[in-house]
């Protein structure tokens, strides 16, 4: 019987839905890429399939998954950038040999180097952090006013004033949260 995996939360930035691939990391954290498997399952949702992975690329996925979030989060709370969570994301973004492809539809594509590399995926991932971390990508990144949560999002409402991460579910949970203390369970009737 093939193992369950929790679910990705997938958003519209790659960078952040990559880093949206550990959740509740203030809470009871979700590991939602634990095996070389299910990394090769996100990049294939996320445009940059690859055949295959090894525990070593995993290793080097989720480094640079904690170090776009370092980042990411120094940056949304206007803290200077941590030097090594910057070098990690740098030496991804040199490692890579992705090329962007424009389709005969006007769509953007990545073409990887060869079928198996993984590093050029991550290439791709970390220059993404890069773009919005250096402010070039119309929006703001701010981090998730749910306390487990507190996953930095890339903010591009109008206003700016999301609170919610990009997954929906923090803000979901929290109105549960807020519909049950107002709705206290009445008794039910007894006959
Ligand atoms: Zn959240």
């Amino acid at each position: 019987m093939p193992a369950r995996f929790p679910d990705f939360r997938l958003g519209n930035v790659l960078a952040t839905s990559f880093t949206g691939t550990l959740s509740e990391r203030h809470g009871d954290a979700v590991e939602r890429m634990p095996t070389p498997q299910r990394l090769v399952d996100w990049l294939a949702v996320s445009g940059l399939a690859v055949d295959s992975c090894t525990t070593a690329q995993l290793e080097l996925a989720r480094d640079l998954r904690e170090s776009i979030h370092a980042a990411a989060t120094a940056a949304a709370i206007q803290d200077a950038l941590p030097a090594a969570a910057v070098q990690v994301i740098n030496d991804r973004s040199a490692q890579g040999r992705a090329a962007a492809i424009l389709t005969p539809e006007g769509k953007r594509q990545w073409r990887l180097s060869s079928a198996s590399r993984v590093e050029d995926a991550l290439s791709v991932i970390a220059a993404d952090a890069i773009s919005i971390i250096a402010g070039e990508r119309d929006g703001k990144l701010a981090l998730c006013a749910s306390p487990t949560c507190q996953a930095a999002f890339f903010d591009t409402s109008q206003s700016r004033t999301r609170k919610w991460c990009d997954m929906n579910t923090c803000g979901n949970r929290q109105k549960k949260a807020r519909y049950n203390a107002n709705h206290p369970k009445t008794p039910s009737p007894t006959n």
